[in-house]
């Protein structure tokens, strides 16, 4: 079950963190895609892409600090937590 648009239509989603951003840089994607950034979805566990001005801050569930939307974050234990942080500890 993946995640749909308001119009109805099923989302571009994709198992791995580069298979969307591959997407989306594809020229064949940039009408659409340009700019949009990778994120990991709540709901259906796969990756997305959206406008980052669309996405809301997230915080790291470790060191409480914001993780930018463009940068790689891990669900570590049902948290978000920085890629750093999950390393430490
Ligand atoms: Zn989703
Ligand atoms: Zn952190």
């Amino acid at each position: 079950m993946h995640c749909k648009r308001k119009s109805g239509t099923e989302r571009a989603w994709f198992s791995t963190r580069e298979d969307a951003v591959r997407f989306a840089e594809h020229p064949a994607n940039h009408p659409v895609y340009l700019g949009d950034v990778a994120h990991l979805c709540d709901k259906c566990g796969y990756w997305h892409l959206s406008n980052p001005s669309w996405l809301q801050p997230l915080l790291c569930e470790c060191c409480s600090e914001e993780i930018p939307a463009n940068t790689y974050y891990l669900i570590r234990d049902g948290k978000r937590v920085h890629e750093t942080c999950a390393m430490v500890n």
